[in-house]
């Protein structure tokens, strides 16, 4: 079992799981300028604790990937997005959930191997 908070405390998460063995780092429009660092999960391994009252959503592009972020402190949380293959397809049902890695209690993400992923040129 893995915890995270955001910094103001408003959206606590847990996670039936462990950490990846890499985290994934996006080279696309948004991602390049937010900075974070995924950990991937399937929808049933994320659990909020609670209800934050300033969890809020960010849509850009096609809207399918939804970039919860608070709204209170800032901090990026979570991505409820397609689970694409790679190269992009999708089956139109299934979700994948991605965890900033930065949020997770007691772990430095800064210091975790990263892999990159190409979102630049793959949306
Ligand atoms: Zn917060």
């Amino acid at each position: 079992m893995l915890r995270g908070r955001c910094h103001c405390g408003d959206t606590v998460f847990e996670i039936d799981g462990e950490l990846p063995q890499a985290l994934t780092r996006c080279t696309c429009s948004f991602c390049s300028k937010r900075g974070q660092l995924y950990a991937y999960y399937e929808p049933g391994q994320l659990r909020i604790v609670g209800v934050p009252s300033h969890d809020s959503i960010y849509r850009w592009n096609t809207g399918l990937v939804a970039h919860h972020f608070c709204a209170a402190c800032g901090c990026g949380t979570y991505t409820d997005s397609p689970a694409f293959e790679i190269g992009g397809g999708w089956d139109g049902v299934s979700r994948r959930i991605g965890i900033n890695a930065r949020l997770f209690d007691d772990f430095d993400a800064a210091e975790a191997p990263v892999t990159v992923i190409d979102g630049k040129n793959l949306w």
